[in-house]
């Protein structure tokens, strides 16, 4: 018996049933672009329909050439492009699943010159004014929303989501926000809703009664002019007589500055959205955003907030969540920790997505889990990131691993990660390491230095991922007391001053700074999160803002960077907005263009741009980047050919844990 009856629970659609209450929220691959891309995006939805998910929703497709997101992105128009769609439809049903195709129109959103909108407004994100759309253009564009659906059931798709939210074209149309007309197609809340009214009406009519149509509904737009409550309502019950299947839940335009499914959203923190739709329409409804636990989705459902809840990032990272879920081995799930360093910062710097925690992710034809015919003993040397997913991987490949780690525990720089406020799903990442190393009796010795004593010990093989150390610097001074190192911070716990000036602003100075300005006191409570960023539960305006509710950082922290750029450039393309946010919630100075002059009594020295200063500190905290721990592979590699190096031992500049598993996971294939 699962422990999570409700998931489990099909549901009858009338005209067909759905095997559980998960769907597969619509995610873009990159693969769809690719040449030979739809193969491989088959076996990527193959891996997700064999490991339990009921319906999957694909990633958007626009149903004309000015809807489509950019120049060379997928439109379904025409008869000859199904083919690449029948190879996934097949593929998914022959894994036992049902596929709904999204039809996406961008809008003003689409990053190019022939884009079109309700109104001629442009979005603060994209170089591209629109231009409004003539009645001829609207009954085109509906009629185009129409033949894309007709073409997608031809196709053998279950059904279509149609997406109306996040700020895209339906979208924009509904909020008085993006549309300014004056015709029948704006002004008053009928006639901004008129055209997803006709558009559900003119797919019903084209698709016949026996094919499901989601339509994704944007209930809370967190922009200004966006929407209000009884709006969002009086439009579920128009999409619901217009002849859709399933509401799904769309939170947040893209435009919009408040966090939405970061590490820093508290899981599960919009399904309260949904359930407040629950007594006004009869259609089934799915809630979305963080959830990422089979824990969570089984009490939103429990509770009867939602019908169906809908997860997209953690099926990247383990496609076989579900058949762990029902099979009660929730601990062997790798849980999505919602950084979006490989996903979605993938997709918008134009690169394949895949996972943080899973780089199998959307290389399912390249990583397959072949046991090897040769079985090898293997010592790996540190237990972080990549030399535990090269054990892991390379375990389960047949192998027999030993991994060695001087500290009394595994998990390396995510012991680290963990302590940062927002940061807390990395206690998921360690859980996954740990229980996949006890289901595979992998042999850990903790408290073990290694020395060059491990050459003679008969391992076949020794895997060198010893990571790195903070960088030493030479600033005059640096002796001083009341010098730390980022490690002595956040992992030592070493106390810190009321006055703090943190040296380096790469991620990990940033983190150091969230630690700091959170003075180790973060609530990460739904009700702190929605006034800090100003979410208004009670829904008293458009959009659902209300002004933030901010507490300053008691501490006084300078964040301090050499270059003369604005700090934080390189974060994450999605989330950096979100780092650099928070640290001016908490009122801490950025500085760039800083030069280390000397630390003594008073503080820190600097000058910029010519002008000298002594910031008045009582803690200077060094995060000035890394360098690798690499001394013992250098001594070994020249006398053994059989010793390998990853990680941050290998190359230290711009490690992450991103890179780390990679290499940890392609090195384990060469042992398969
Ligand atoms: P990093 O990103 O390379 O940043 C190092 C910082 O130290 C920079 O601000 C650099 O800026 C400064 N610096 C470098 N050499 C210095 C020197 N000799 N003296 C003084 N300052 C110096 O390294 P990190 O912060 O240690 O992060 C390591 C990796 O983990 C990075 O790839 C990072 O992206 C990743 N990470 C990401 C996140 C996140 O996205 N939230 C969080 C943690 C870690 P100047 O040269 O301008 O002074
Ligand atoms: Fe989740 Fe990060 Fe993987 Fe994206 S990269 S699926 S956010 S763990």
């Amino acid at each position: 018996m699962t422990a999570f009856p409700n998931i489990f629970e099909p549901l009858d659609l009338g005209f067909t049933t759905l095997k559980n209450r998960v769907l597969m929220g619509s995610m873009h691959t990159g693969l769809e672009e690719l040449k030979g891309g739809y193969k491989r995006l088959a076996a990527f939805y193959k891996a997700r329909a064999l490991g339990g998910v009921g319906l999957i929703v694909t990633g958007g497709v626009s149903p004309n050439f000015t809807g489509r997101l950019e120049p060379f992105a997928k439109q379904l128009s025409f008869s000859w492009q199904l083919k690449n769609h029948r190879m996934l439809t097949d593929t998914v049903h022959q894994a036992g699943s049902k596929i709904c195709l999204q039809i996406l129109h961008g809008g003003r959103y689409s990053y190019h010159p022939f884009n079109v909108s309700a109104s001629a407004i442009q979005s603060p994100i994209s170089p591209f004014k629109p231009r409004a759309l003539s009645l001829r253009g609207i009954s085109k564009t509906v009629n185009d929303y129409a033949k894309c659906a007709q073409l997608a059931q031809k196709a053998g798709y279950d059904g279509v989501e149609i997406m109306g939210s996040e700020g895209y074209f339906l979208n924009q149309f509904i909020a008085p926000r993006t549309n300014h007309r004056s015709d029948r197609y704006g002004g008053c809340f009928e006639n901004r809703i008129r055209i997803v009214v006709e558009t559900l009406r003119a797919v019903r009519e084209k698709v016949g009664p026996e094919f499901i149509i989601i339509y994704r509904l944007s209930m809370l737009d967190f922009v200004e002019e966006g929407s209000t409550l009884d709006e969002v309502i009086q439009l579920a019950k128009g999409i619901e007589q217009a002849g859709a299947s399933i509401i799904n839940t769309g939170i947040g335009w893209h435009e919009a500055r408040v966090p939405t499914i970061a590490t820093q959203v508290p899981r599960a923190a919009f399904s309260w959205i949904t359930s407040r739709l629950k007594s006004e329409v009869n259609l089934p409804l799915v809630a979305t955003n963080r959830i990422n636990t089979p824990e969570i989705a089984q009490s939103i459902l429990a509770s009867k907030q939602a019908d169906l809840v809908s997860m997209a990032r953690p099926f990247l990272a383990d496609p076989d969540f579900l058949n762990k879920a029902e099979a009660n081995n929730s601990h062997l799930i790798n849980t999505c920790i919602a950084c979006n360093q490989a996903c979605l910062d993938h997709v918008f710097q134009r690169k394949l997505a895949s996972c943080l925690v899973n780089p199998k992710a959307c290389r399912e034809t390249e990583f397959t889990l072949c046991k090897t015919s040769k079985p090898r003993t293997i010592a790996v040397v540190g237990a972080g990131p990549a030399g535990l997913s090269f054990a892991i991987e390379a375990q389960s490949l047949g192998n027999d691993v030993t991994v060695f780690e001087r500290h009394h525990e595994i998990g390396g720089q995510f012991n680290i990660a963990k302590e940062i406020p927002g940061k807390e799903e990395f206690h998921e990442t360690l859980r996954y390491f740990k229980a996949q190393i006890k289901r595979l009796g992998i042999q850990v010795q903790l408290n073990t230095l290694i020395d060059e004593s491990i050459a003679e010990q008969g391992f076949d093989h020794i895997v060198f991922a010893s990571g790195v150390r903070p960088r030493a610097l030479t600033i005059p001074g640096i002796d001083n007391p009341k010098v730390l190192d980022y490690q002595q911070v956040l992992y030592q716990k070493k106390s810190v001053g009321e006055r703090v000036a943190i040296i380096g602003a790469g991620g990990i100075g940033f983190d150091t700074a969230t630690f700091l300005a959170y003075n180790c006191s973060h609530q990460h409570t739904l009700d702190h999160f929605n006034d800090e960023w100003g979410i208004d539960k009670y829904y008293r305006q458009r959009g659902a803002l209300k002004a933030k509710e901010i507490t300053a950082s008691n501490k006084t922290i300078y964040l301090l960077q050499r270059k003369t750029e604005s700090l934080g450039k390189n974060l994450g393309k999605t989330t950096g907005w979100i780092h650099r946010q928070a640290l001016r919630h908490k009122g801490v100075v950025m500085i760039s263009g800083a030069d280390y002059r000397d630390i003594n009594d008073e503080g820190l020295t600097i000058s910029t741009e010519g002008e000298i200063k002594t910031l008045a500190v009582d803690t200077i905290v060094i995060c000035a980047g890394q360098e690798s721990n690499n001394e013992l592979f250098k001594k070994l590699s020249g006398i053994n050919n059989h010793v390998h190096i990853i990680g941050g031992a290998h190359i230290a500049s711009e490690i992450d844990a991103k890179r780390a598993i990679l290499e940890g996971v392609t090195l384990a294939h060469q042992f398969s």
